[in-house]
């Protein structure tokens, strides 16, 4: 069998990288565990956006840039098979583009363009500001960067879609792509909405499905 056009998505925060750079921030430099338990039973309770939470907990945070980034490289590491993921799809001339909920300036951090030429990156951005970092997000949907809707636009252009994700951004994503890989919480939500999604812990789990897979199905990128 052969799948022709395959687009491989994937969330960042908690999917590529252990810990979820908002998270810690807010809970380490804002408004702590509190304000972050606040907002989960709002966006729980459908009475506050992923924007508006997201937005919430960022505007607490008023430490600069440069003391948070040496704070977050010391905290955070990214998946030790990530890399070579990357490469893996480069070679099978796969288009692999990370939809995050969090921003640009965190996430070349960890995975900057000049080490990963070939990633295709769709982030908000954020402006470090004494008064409480401002959010510039991506588009002006609730979540702040609509990340189902790029899957749509690729569903529609003809790809067989692929989307990894770990968390609450990611549901609408999980309900559109045609497969799914899901760790914590989305593997939880896929579980209960009867989505169907592979369950992985690493990337390294991700490779060894497709490389099994490889054997069966020839795919076939232009
Ligand atoms: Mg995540």
């Amino acid at each position: 069998m052969v799948i022709s056009k395959l687009h491989i998505f994937s969330d960042f925060d908690g999917t590529i990288t252990d810990t979820d750079s908002l998270v810690f921030l807010t809970r380490e430099l804002g408004g702590g565990p509190e304000l972050l338990a606040q907002v989960g039973e709002q966006l729980r309770a459908n009475k506050m956006t992923l924007r508006e939470g997201i937005a919430t907990e960022m505007a607490t945070i008023r430490t600069s840039f440069s003391e948070a980034e040496a704070l977050l490289r010391a905290s955070i590491k990214v998946d030790p098979d990530f890399n070579v993921f990357v490469q893996w799809c480069k070679m099978q001339k796969i288009p692999l583009t990370v939809l995050s909920a969090g921003f640009h300036e965190i996430i070349e951090m960890f995975i900057p363009a000049t080490e990963f030429p070939s990633l295709e990156i769709l982030a908000s951005r954020i402006e470090p500001r004494e008064t409480g970092w401002q959010c510039n997000f991506r588009d002006d949907s609730d979540y702040g960067n609509d990340k189902a809707r790029a899957i749509e636009a690729a569903r529609a252009a003809g790809f067989h879609t692929i989307f990894i994700g770990d968390g609450l951004s990611d549901r609408a994503s999980a309900e559109v792509a045609d497969e799914v890989f899901a760790k914590r919480y989305l593997a939880e939500y896929c579980r209960a909405r009867g989505i169907s999604a592979r369950e992985f812990q690493t990337f390294a789990d991700i490779l060894t499905h497709f490389q099994i897979s490889n054997l069966k199905f020839q795919i076939v990128n232009p």
